[in-house]
């Protein structure tokens, strides 16, 4: 029997038990980058998450169809409908044309999402490419939900049951920053269309029923969202900075689009679930943009850290809780990593020894939990099952890496089924735990002044020395290795041989 999935819903604040709208598949929305400039690590744990969060759906058997959105107009610079357009200001800082910004800041996005093992969406969906369907989605509630100012077409959120609820759950006030523009309705109110100023152009701007302008930033994913996906799909993601404003909106837009009443049917909202993942947080201060460091993965490569090490620090904290980034923390990510992956290697090297025959056939369609059910497992029936307990359970990622590296421990146990098992597993956490090797996970700082093969070729010869009791040679190599910075582990249990 595998364990019921159970996710926790922001709008309830209830873990709830999912049940599909389509029965054996899952339909998830998350919202994505607005590409104006290099995502920072914490805005790439979101996707971590959802990337999780997809993955357990697979393993739970459902058909996944994963859509995330690009925003490559409309997101101004507060997300309260405040300031300028992000990508607008990006370019006239730049002197670039928008879309050779959004370009570059699409595909820095997607080498991101590659790096952390990041299964690619069904839909990628281009917020420009939907224009005509977003003035369609405003043009069919305006008349009931809107009213149009000189600044343009605005929500009147007085006209959908339980407006702001998704706030409410979690903030006392329950509202968050709000735009003060004259003519408004009610305080909350927001563009959902937005007009050029007269006697300005925008780069990006397009004739409407309300004027020339561009569509407002919570529009563009109601409308993705719905298009792609059918109202009511089954879950819909994002950062808990999505909790105060933009989703709240995004939900009122659906709620008025689907001509849906109160939000005590989470489904009325456009999705049936709403979740959220938690920040990254950076105490020491050091990090602060004074340091001249942006936070992103590249500067984590560039210090000698695998991308991956970043993953499994995401997957040690549950996605709910806040997760503190620091130097040493990563170390101990990385760390952990290399440990799991030497545990892979030796298995695979026993396996290769016994020349068994009876690894387990991998799945080519994927594993899910039904896989790993039966008698053929053996001992490793127990890890295998609370594997799948831990990850049905509103995805406890640092109970599942607890639960993996016990089955790596285990005694006695067939390699081949030893192997199966981490595969399977794997196949929900994302590591590439059996493709990585112990050298991926080595630290090499780009600045470092020694080449990998030059360290090599002397560790090759210093081993040498040793083998012919040379120890003048060898203490020699060492010193000169250690002059250019590099320490030489001899004995490490974790097996680095060297560190920079
Ligand atoms: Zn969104």
């Amino acid at each position: 029997m595998t364990a019921p999935l159970r996710l926790f819903n922001s709008l309830t604040r209830e873990l709830e038990t999912f049940e599909p709208v389509h029965p054996g598949e899952a339909r998830v929305y998350s919202c994505g980058p607005t590409v104006y400039n290099y995502p920072h690590i914490g805005n790439m744990r979101a996707y971590v998450f959802a990337d999780v969060l997809g993955r357990t759906l697979s393993w739970k058997g459902y058909t996944l169809t994963h859509v995330i959105n690009i925003t490559d107009v409309g997101h101004l610079t507060d997300d309260a409908d405040e300031g300028e357009d992000k990508l607008e200001k990006a370019a006239r800082a730049n002197a670039q044309s928008i879309w050779d910004i959004a370009r570059h800041y699409t595909e820095a996005y997607w080498s991101d999402i590659k790096a952390l093992n990041i299964r690619a969406p069904a839909h990628w969906s281009i917020a420009t490419d939907y224009i005509e369907p977003m003035i369609e989605f405003a043009n069919s509630i305006a008349d009931r939900h809107c009213y149009q100012l000189e600044t343009g077409l605005y929500f009147d959120t007085s006209t959908v049951a339980d407006y702001g609820r998704l706030a409410r759950a979690h903030t006392e006030e329950g509202e968050g920053r709000i735009e003060a523009v004259e003519g408004k309705r009610n305080a909350a109110d927001f563009a959902i269309w937005r007009t050029t100023p007269p006697g300005e152009t925008r780069q990006m701007e397009w004739d409407s029923p309300w004027g020339r302008g561009a569509p407002g930033w919570h529009l563009e994913c109601s409308v993705m969202s719905g298009q792609l996906l059918g109202f009511p799909f089954d879950i819909h993601t994002g950062g808990i900075d999505h909790r105060e404003i933009h989703h709240p909106n995004e939900i009122a837009q659906n709620q008025a689009f689907c001509c849906t009443g109160a939000l005590s049917q989470p489904a009325n909202s456009g999705a049936r679930l709403w979740m959220h993942n938690n920040f990254l947080v950076e105490r020491s201060g050091k990090m602060s943009k004074s340091s001249g460091e942006f936070l992103r993965l590249q500067l984590l490569i560039d210090r000698g850290y695998h991308p991956l090490a970043y993953r499994m620090m995401c997957l040690q904290a549950h996605y709910r809780s806040e997760l503190e980034f620091s130097w040493e923390g990563l170390g101990a990510a990385l760390t952990r990593l290399k440990r799991m992956v030497m545990a892979v290697q030796s298995v695979k090297a026993r396996h290769a020894e016994l020349g068994s025959a009876s690894m387990a056939p991998a799945q080519a369609e994927g594993w899910t939990s039904k896989h790993v059910q039966g008698d053929e497992w053996g001992k490793l029936a127990t890890p295998l099952t609370n594997f799948d307990e831990a990850m049905s359970e509103d995805l406890n990622t640092p109970v599942a890496l607890t639960v993996l590296e016990e089955a790596l421990a285990m005694k006695k146990v067939d390699p081949a089924l030893k192997l199966a098992a981490v595969e399977a597993m794997d196949s929900v956490l994302g590591l590439g735990l059996l493709h990585l090797t112990r050298a991926d996970l080595r630290l090499r700082p780009k600045d470092a002044a020694v080449s990998e093969a030059e360290i090599d070729a002397a560790l090759a010869r210093r081993k040498e020395a040793r083998a012919a009791k040379d120890f003048a040679t060898s203490d020699a190599i060492r010193d000169e290795l250690a002059a250019q910075g590099v320490e030489v582990m001899d004995g490490d249990p974790l097996g680095w041989e060297w560190k920079l």
